[in-house]
């Protein structure tokens, strides 16, 4: 147990957080510049409970985060009731909608589904201080970053699986490693 709780301290939220090294990369989407197709796309073509919304892929600047069952109901509503919304509308995240050529269908403005302040820690944070916090948060996961660029996601069932491993883990190659 000792030897479980000294692994705990040592291990940081990058050694915990997705995607790892051989993963595809984070899925994200950006402030403004997507089309309601793409954004489409990206969500049918992963599971995922969340994404991350940055200023652009460029940035990685993290401005929000969205669910994706409210990305999904909110495309389909604005689908079938507002005017003019196609798979080429621009979907924007920010506070004003974007200047566009006269002739692109109108945007689909998704702010109002954005969390505005997801919980983020930095990647050198201890994963005791992050666990602590998910606990008293209640959190169902977590964004880290490194000088202000996104580089991945927490979540709790990460965390129940690192804390599995480490249990799992033989103490001796623990201490001694
Ligand atoms: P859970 O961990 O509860 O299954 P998810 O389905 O959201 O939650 O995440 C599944 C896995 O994918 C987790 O390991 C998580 O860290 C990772 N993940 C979550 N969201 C993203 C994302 N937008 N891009 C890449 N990986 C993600």
């Amino acid at each position: 147990l000792e030897a479980k709780e000294e692994f705990e301290y040592s291990s940081l939220a990058v050694d915990v957080m997705r995607p790892r090294r051989a993963d595809p990369a984070l899925a994200v989407l950006t402030q403004e510049g997507m089309t309601v197709g793409e954004v489409e796309t990206l969500v049918e073509s992963t599971h995922y409970s969340g994404f991350p919304v940055v200023v652009s892929q460029e940035s990685q600047r993290l401005v929000g985060f969205v669910l994706r069952r409210d990305l999904l109901i909110s495309i389909d509503n604005a689908r079938k009731r507002q005017e003019g919304v196609v798979s080429a509308s621009q979907v924007v995240f920010t506070e004003h909608a974007p200047t566009q050529p006269d002739d692109a269908p109108p945007p689909l403005r998704l702010r109002g589904i954005m969390d505005l302040s997801p919980f983020t820690v930095t990647d050198h944070t201890p994963m005791d201080i992050t666990v602590d916090i998910f606990r008293k948060l209640g959190l169902r996961q977590c964004l880290v970053t490194h000088n202000g660029r996104l580089l991945g996601i927490i979540t709790k069932k990460d965390i129940l699986k690192h804390m599995a491993q480490i249990a799992n883990r033989d103490p001796e190659s623990i201490l001694f490693n």
